[in-house]
């Protein structure tokens, strides 16, 4: 099938793997989720209450409703029965533990723990190839600002750190012993370059054949192109595949009110033009240089996808081609993620899963980016309405 055969209108195939049930209780979610001043006001409450240390009513609620839609289980175990189910329709899972915001040596040790495990996992799974980590959760944040800023450790800093690079080569270590790729997600901009270090010192290790670390590049971002680019020349100096996860970036208003706050210019784009401009640049970029970098196009953007798609049909790549991958979010843009999968791309699923506890500020910020970026929410809605029409349910 060719890109211009793609049609990210079906329904049918978008929802093939939900029943009635499922389809409407999604729906039913959505719409809730649509209402932005219930959002504002949940997400308030929730963080005041999680501050209070009063959890367990927010656990109730979230774990059958928003928990429901965009994670695959409080364990590795309870996400096997959604696993399943997309991989029934060539869609593979990326297995994130969701859990954040932690900053002990214990939760660094049970994150370890969490990624050991899923690589594991994945090792004997043929429906998950990739194991997704966050270096938050690995490093502590004042540590990785640090070094960012290129200040000074103490003894003591230096010493944790060096623990922490122990676990994370460990981790590189074992995925590679068992082919499962790792990546490594972008965050803020104010600890980014040490990410860029390691995952880079990895890649020298791990990706002379295949693409096994993925680092992510956030083109919100006005330098990452520069960057992107930059780094595949050093990449193809050394003889090693470039591998990277191109995102537009999840941070921006954070990043702003930082800037501001601290008097530095933005280090975002000035307009969503700008950034689809660049990541679509950097599409077409790593698609010219495919030889030598490996992605996973990670977008809702029907636009950008299909750019990709069309991409790879003009260079007469493969559709499933080892160096490119499509990923979405679990519970979104499920029109995308099928299609692709039926037409024959490499499709995915990013799964987080964990505790609902641990996981609420992932599901706050996913409430929160679904009700802020424009035209992403009617979007899911009409097409859940579209399948809910076709299939005659009448729930509306
Ligand atoms: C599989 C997967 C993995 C991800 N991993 C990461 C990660 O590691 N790190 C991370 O930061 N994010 C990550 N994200 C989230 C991602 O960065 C985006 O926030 C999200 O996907 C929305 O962007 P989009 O390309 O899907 O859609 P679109 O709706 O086309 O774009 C929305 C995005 O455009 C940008 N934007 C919006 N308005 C403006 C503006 N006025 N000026 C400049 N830019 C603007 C923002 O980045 C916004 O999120 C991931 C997403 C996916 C699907």
């Amino acid at each position: 099938m060719t890109s211009d055969q793609l049609n990210f209108n079906d329904t049918e195939t978008a929802f093939a793997h939900k029943s009635n049930r499922e389809l409407v209780h999604d729906f039913e979610i959505y719409r809730l989720i649509n209402q932005g001043w219930l959002v504002r006001m949940g997400t308030r409450t929730a963080s005041r209450m999680i501050k209070w240390g009063i959890k367990a009513p927010i656990v109730l609620g979230m774990r059958s409703t928003v928990y429901d839609v965009f994670c695959g289980g409080e364990t590795l175990s309870l996400a096997t029965k959604k696993i399943n189910q997309l991989y029934a329709y060539e869609v593979q899972s990326i297995l994130d533990y969701g859990v954040e915001g932690k900053e002990t040596e214990e939760d660094f040790e049970r994150t370890t723990n969490a990624i050991t495990q899923a690589i594991f996992f994945a090792k004997n799974y043929d429906a998950v190839d990739i194991v997704s980590s966050k270096f938050t959760g690995l490093i502590p944040f004042a540590i990785l600002e640090k070094l960012h800023g290129g200040e000074e450790l103490s003894q003591e800093e230096k010493e944790i750190y060096g623990h922490s690079k122990e676990r994370i080569y460990g981790l590189a270590k074992l995925a590679s012993d068992h082919n499962v790729s790792l990546f490594v997600d972008a965050e803020e901009s104010w600890i980014q370059q040490p990410l860029d270090d390691l995952t880079f010192d990895l890649m020298l290790k791990y990706n002379k054949e295949k693409p096994i670390i993925y680092n992510t590049i956030q083109l919100y971002r006005k330098d990452r192109l520069e960057f992107f680019k930059r780094t595949v020349e050093q990449a193809k100096k050394a003889g090693i595949i470039y591998a990277v996860k191109l995102v537009r970036g999840a941070y921006m208003e954070k990043e702003k009110k930082r800037a501001e706050k601290m008097n530095y210019p933005n280090p975002i784009q000035n307009s969503k033009t700008d950034t689809d401009r660049d990541y679509n640049e950097a599409l077409k970029f790593a698609i010219d240089n495919i030889e030598h970098v490996a992605i996973c196009v990670a977008t809702h953007n029907e636009e950008s996808t299909m750019l990709a798609t069309q991409l790879m049909h003009e260079k007469k790549l493969p559709t499933n081609h080892d160096h490119i991958h499509f990923s979405q979010l679990l519970g979104m843009s499920d029109n995308i993620t099928f299609n692709l999968a039926k037409a024959g791309y490499h499709a995915s699923k990013y799964m987080p899963y964990g505790p609902v506890k641990d996981v609420i500020p992932y599901l706050i910020r996913r409430a929160q980016e679904n009700t802020s970026v424009a035209g992403q929410m009617g979007r899911e809605l009409k097409l859940l309405k579209e399948e809910i029409r076709r299939r005659r349910l009448f729930v509306l």
